[in-house]
């Protein structure tokens, strides 16, 4: 039987940010995923994400100013550069660009107006809804080399990771947990499950999560005309297309950035396909292809529309696309945070790991739901 401080189980970027800071504070860990590092069955999959302050909800935008000087800390222990801030663009519901704005106004950081008219003489490959704002300090973080440079980290600090291990039950007598794979068992006073879209099939029975829908995604890439090639064109943008009260992200309409190599990724809102991810088809949705495509042609004059490639890939959701992020005796989750949290994932890291080390939860909207 092997023993740690603490096993993680998930090594997508949540779990492996956790088990980097727990490491980093010389804890003995073991992160234990059921695939290999950076496979694509999961939501950490593809080049990059949007990073952004921009949120409507201010809590967000806090959280992501409280990250940034943990991806700087990543960045500079593992001598890469995982987080580019060229700037983000949000356009749409006024309502929502006004929320935007002052929770920036509110954190004092930078942003500008600008008219649709504007917004495309600056980026011309673009189309623009009749409200904008640009926040020069979002921009994109990468997705797949994060993951990859946080299980190089974990190594060199004395983690153990463990790949193609599936966790096959996670049992909690008193203040012990005992986690149970094929082929081995761990036993730890500290286990942190980051399971992604399978959080609840290992959790289930010891904790009870708000309801989580696992909902297919399917972004996808364009690549620019020759004559909008250059990268500096092309800010992060979300379009908000829908006036509602939904904290979601794209609320109806678009989200997407410039992804060196692979050209422009739009993701466009499209829900109700849930999926079990243990028994997922791969194939791209050609409906949504087309409704992707039709989007690009009315709002991305400089792409290609017939260069289009899509990936699909796990949004698991809270109703309010609020994260579950608890600890209950030796138990701590961390959710799939709701297809938003890669801008947090050091920070999460660091929230996490401060559970797992005996912290109790301060986000009274992140606990686990009382029986
Ligand atoms: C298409 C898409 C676009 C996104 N865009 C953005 C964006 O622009 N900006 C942003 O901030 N966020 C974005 N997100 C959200 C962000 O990517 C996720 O919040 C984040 O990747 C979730 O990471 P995770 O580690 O929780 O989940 P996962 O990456 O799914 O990791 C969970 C891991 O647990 C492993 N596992 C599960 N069960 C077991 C078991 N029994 N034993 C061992 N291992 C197990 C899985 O194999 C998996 O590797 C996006 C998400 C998607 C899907």
């Amino acid at each position: 039987m092997e023993q740690f401080d603490h096993v993680v189980v998930g090594g997508g970027a949540m779990g492996a940010a956790t088990a980097w800071q727990l490491a980093r504070r010389g804890h003995s860990v073991a992160l234990l995923e059921q695939f290999d590092v950076a496979h694509n069955r999961g939501s950490s999959h593809g080049t990059s994400r949007i990073f952004r302050f921009a949120y409507r909800n201010p809590f967000y935008t806090q959280l992501a100013i409280d990250s940034l000087s943990d991806w700087r800390e990543l960045e500079a222990e593992t001598n890469e550069i995982l987080l580019e801030q060229i700037g983000n663009v949000d356009h749409g519901v006024e309502r929502s660009i006004n929320e935007i704005a002052q929770a920036l106004e509110r954190f004092n950081r930078p942003y500008e107006l600008l008219t649709s008219e504007q917004a495309q003489e600056r980026w011309p490959g673009m189309k623009f809804a009749p409200n904008v704002i640009f926040s020069p300090d979002g921009g994109r973080c990468a997705a797949d080399n994060t993951v990859k440079a946080l299980y190089r980290r974990i190594q060199e600090l004395g983690g153990e990771i463990f790949t193609n291990t599936a966790v096959e039950d996670i049992d909690i007598s008193g203040d012990m947990a005992t986690i149970t794979t094929s082929g081995e068992t761990f036993r730890t006073p500290s286990v942190v499950v980051a399971a992604g879209a399978w959080v609840n099939k290992l959790v289930g029975r010891h904790v009870t999560l708000p309801p989580l829908t696992i909902d297919l995604g399917q972004p996808t890439h364009f690549q620019p005309l020759e004559q909008f090639a250059d990268a500096n064109l092309w800010p992060s943008f979300i379009h908000h297309a829908v006036d509602d009260d939904h904290n979601s992200v794209v609320s109806g309409g678009a989200y997407g950035m410039y992804t060196p190599g692979e050209g422009i990724k739009i993701g466009k809102e499209q829900t109700g396909h849930f999926v079990d991810p243990d028994h997922r088809d791969f194939s791209i949705i050609p409906e949504w292809m087309n409704a992707t495509k039709d989007y690009a042609r009315e709002w991305f004059p400089g792409l290609d529309i017939e260069s289009a490639t899509a990936v699909t890939c796990l949004f698991t959701n809270t109703p309010n696309t609020d994260f579950v992020i608890d600890r209950v005796g030796p138990l701590t989750v961390s959710s799939p945070c709701s297809g938003h949290g890669f801008k947090f994932v050091p920070h999460i890291g660091k929230l996490t790991a401060d559970l797992a080390c005996g912290s109790t939860q301060s986000v009274e909207h992140w606990r686990f739901r009382k029986n």
